[in-house]
Formats: C-alpha cells, structure tokens, sequence
C-alpha cells in the first residue's frame, strides 16, 4: 500500500478547526473529503462561502509566545506546520501585539490551499444526521453553529444536551468617521506588533465626568429581548457584553476593556481616567472594531450611546453589535484523549464544538483531529502532545481535566499548565514564570515532534 491510498476521512465542515484537521492529515499522506455545507445552507453569522472564514473580530490576539499562552499556541501551531497560522501570518495588518489579519486575504489563503491540495476532495454539501458506517474515521468540525439536523442527531446520539450560551458581536466603525483631533493612535505601552508598528490602535479618552455620563447611558439603554430559549443561557465570561460588564461596578469597565494604562493623551499630556480603544479591520485600513464592546443593546441605542465616546460622535458603523448562539459538547464526559466520541469511536470531534473558545483554539484542536485521525489510519500510534505544551494543555482540559458538571468553553491560558518543578522559580527568576513556562513547552514540543517524526 503506498502512503497516498488509504481510504478518506471525511471531515464535516471547513470552518477553522475542519480546515486545519485536513491540512493535517494530508500531510501525513492521507486523504481527506472536506464536507462544507456554506453555498448550499448558510449559519447566522457566515457571509461569505469561504473556507475558514472570521465570523466576528479579525484578531487571532496576542502573539507574544513567551508571556501570553496564546501567543505560545501560535509558536506551537506554526511549528506543527498548521496551515492556519501560515495564512495569518502571510495576511497579518497592524495591530501592536496582536496577530490581526485581513479577513479576505487569509480566508482565500486557506481555501487556495486546499483546493490545490491533490489528496483533498471539497464537496459543497450538507451532512444532515450521524454519517453513514462507510465513512469509517470522521472529523466533526461544525463549529458553534452546527446546522440543527446534525446538532439534533449528535444529541440524540450522546444522550447529552449540548449547551447553548453567547457570544457576542462589537461593533465596526468607518475610519473616516473617527474624530482624530480628539483621538490618537498608540498601542498600550508604545508595544511594537508582529506587522506594525507601535501606534497600531485608535484611542478614545475619557475624563471622570464623561466615563460616568457614559456608564450611565450604558445601563439606562434599551436591550434586545431574549427568547424563551436564551433566557436561561450563562454568558461566557471572557465574551461578557459590555453593559452586563458595566453592571458589575462602577469602575469594572476602567479595569477592564477600558482600562488607560500605557496610553498617554498627547493633547493633556497625561493617562486619561479611561479609554475606549479601536482595532484596524481590515487590510484596507478604512475599518476599526470597538475592542472588547461586544453588545446586546438594540441597534439604535448602540449608535447613540457610542457616540458619547469623545473621538465618535460622528462614527458612522459598519456593523452593529449582536448575539449569537453556540453550540458545545460536554467533551470530558464525552470525548477520549484523543477526541473521539467513546459511545462511536469512528467519529472524532474538533473545533468549537469541543468546547474551546476563539479561532487560534478550535484550529489547535483542529490541528491535533487531523493528526490523530491520519495516524489512526496509518496504523502508528496517535501519541497527545504532552500537557506542558500549550496544545496538549487544551487537549487534557477538555478531554479529561475540566470538571464535567461546570463545563465552560475555555480559552488557553497558562492556568492551564502544570506548574514548573520546585526549584524552578528563584528569587532570582520570580518574574520570569511564564517565560519558563513557554520555553519548557516548546522544548516539550520538539521532543514530541522529534518523537512522532520518527514513527512515521
Ligand atoms: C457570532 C460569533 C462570533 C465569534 N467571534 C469570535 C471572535 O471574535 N474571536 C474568536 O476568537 N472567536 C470567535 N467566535 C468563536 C469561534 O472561535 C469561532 O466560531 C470559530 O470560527 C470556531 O471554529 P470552528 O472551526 O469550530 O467553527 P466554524 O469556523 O464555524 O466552522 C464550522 C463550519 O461547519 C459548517 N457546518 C456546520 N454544520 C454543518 C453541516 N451539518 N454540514 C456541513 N457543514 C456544516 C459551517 O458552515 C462552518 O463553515 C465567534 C463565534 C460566533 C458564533
């Protein structure tokens, strides 16, 4: 049998996480058919028919690999060889520390890989229940808005009810329309990014007086409605919209998405009391996200209350904010290590729906799915990176070492980590901590590389 006969695995749905997996596993020499339903049924939040397309914010966060866990991820993934950071990095746009990518430019990016990809089939279609036996090792990568018939049958399966909870949209607003003799540009402590330079964000100030007219406004407007249905559904709390921050305390907001420190108003001369940042869009540079203002205010009271903001009274919006659903398994009940569902082992899960939270994370997942699916079908032993990596962190939270009664889709943080050995942390070193923990995880991971490249 030559390495590039083996029969298919079928992955369902080429969003993030389904698009990395099949990168994977071609590249293990096994082939792929990459189901996607978009072109034939769209989700709420999809607008184009692209592979791998941003739903939302086009920031992959922070790329700092030694003192930000997803900063770490990134490194990881990259030296995974992981397709989707190959397109970030190729499309990325000014954004200080962040790796913020045009949204266009990337999401081609992918889909031309894939489709020049001989070992990959791309069938524009639906998968609309449990897929058939024939299909022997399946990736289902559908992501929070999985179509209902499959959700419906993916439940009925699982004898478990996936939760549904918010995630929440931040308004976009035309460059043109930002008042620059009130507002500046500078990253928070002048820090230089992976494609800019160190003046990369929009900064909004606000004095005391204003701050508190603005809280005010925040909590006094009008929300949208929910449904029956949503009404009982926990928020996840590191996409909380910005009025239910505000309902937390008067100063949550300064300490939070609009806190002032590293930013200096040159007119003043000083920090303002508070800061209400905008991130560029996209390649063109004629589009800025209000960072962190994900919203449920109705759409006409978004307009009104955001152009309180000094710097915005004559913003015009792109987009508005808005809610949406997500769709997520109870993974450490549900999934074995190696992310196959343990009532059908044929059908392995990754993405979203596994319960990470954020496009570097369900692509990682993704990453891992493709890997260990090709080297399920290549006979070789299908060895999980080790937990002192920032892969294999994510991996042990959602397979086995997140509590399965509380489960909360997860963000990689270095929370997740087994902590250095005793010794490790000195006088000397103490705040050093995660730049150790970064340097042992990538050292951790070239031996599982090294490792699996010599399996192969
Ligand atoms: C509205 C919204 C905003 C978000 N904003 C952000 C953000 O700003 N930053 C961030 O990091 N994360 C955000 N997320 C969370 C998450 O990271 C993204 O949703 C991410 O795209 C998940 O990747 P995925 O591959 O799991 O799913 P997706 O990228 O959604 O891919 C799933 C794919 O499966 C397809 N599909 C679904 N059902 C079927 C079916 N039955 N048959 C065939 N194909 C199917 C879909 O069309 C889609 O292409 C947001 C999520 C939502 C819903």
């Amino acid at each position: 049998m030559t390495r590039s006969s083996p029969p298919p695995i079928h992955i369902v749905g080429g969003g993030l996480a389904g698009s990395e997996a099949a990168w994977q596993a071609t590249r293990a020499g096994v082939p792929v058919v990459l189901h996607e339903m978009r072109s034939v049924r769209g989700t709420e939040a999809h607008v184009t028919d692209t592979l791998a397309e941003l739903v939302c914010s086009n920031s992959f966060r922070s790329d700092d690999a030694e003192n930000n866990a997803v900063g770490l991820l990134h490194e990881e993934m990259r030296r995974c060889g992981s397709l989707i950071l190959r397109a970030a990095d190729a499309h990325k746009l000014p954004a200080g520390g962040a790796l913020a990518v045009d949204r266009h430019g990337f999401a081609a990016a992918v889909q031309q890989a894939l489709e020049a990809e001989p070992l990959v089939e791309i069938r524009r279609e639906e998968v609309t229940g449990i897929p058939p036996a024939d299909w022997d090792s399946v990736i289902i990568a559908t992501g929070p808005l999985t179509a209902p018939g499959l959700a419906a049958a993916i439940r009925q399966l699982t004898g478990q009810d996936s939760l549904a909870f918010f995630d929440a949209i931040a308004p976009i607003v035309y460059r043109e329309t930002i008042d620059l003799e009130k507002a500046w540009f500078q990253s928070r402590y002048d820090k230089r990014g992976p494609g800019g330079g160190d003046a990369d964000y929009i900064n909004c100030p606000l004095d005391q007086a204003q701050y508190l007219a603005f809280l005010e406004a925040l909590l006094a407007a009008e929300k949208t409605e929910f449904k029956e249905w949503e009404a009982s559904t926990p928020y996840f709390e590191g996409c909380l919209p910005i009025e239910v921050m505000a309902g937390r305390g008067v100063d949550t907001l300064r300490y939070g998405p609009m806190k002032p420190v590293g930013l200096t108003d040159p007119r003043t001369g000083r920090r303002p009391y508070a800061v209400i940042q905008l991130r560029q869009d996209n390649a063109l540079g004629t589009l800025y996200n209000i960072v962190g203002f994900q919203t449920k205010l109705k759409h006409a009271e978004q307009k009104r209350v955001f152009r309180m903001i000094p710097g915005l009274e004559e913003a015009e919006f792109a987009r508005l904010g808005g809610l949406h659903r997500n769709t997520f398994l109870n993974s450490p009940v549900l999934l074995d290590a190696g992310l196959r569902l343990r009532v059908m082992k044929r059908l392995r899960f990754a993405g979203q729906i596994t319960g990470v939270e954020g496009y570097v994370e369900s692509a990682a997942i993704g990453l891992l799915a493709g890997r260990f699916a090709a080297a399920e079908r290549l006979g070789l032993a299908a060895a999980a990176p080790p937990p002192t990596t920032a892969l294999g962190a994510l991996l042990a939270h959602i397979t086995t070492g997140a509590d399965a009664k509380t489960f909360q889709p997860m963000n990689v943080n270095f929370g997740l980590f087994p902590p250095l050995p005793e010794g490790a942390i000195t006088r000397a070193n103490r705040g050093e901590r995660k730049p150790l923990v970064a340097r042992r995880a990538l050292a951790d991971l070239a031996t599982w590389l090294g490792e699996r490249a010599a399996a192969e």
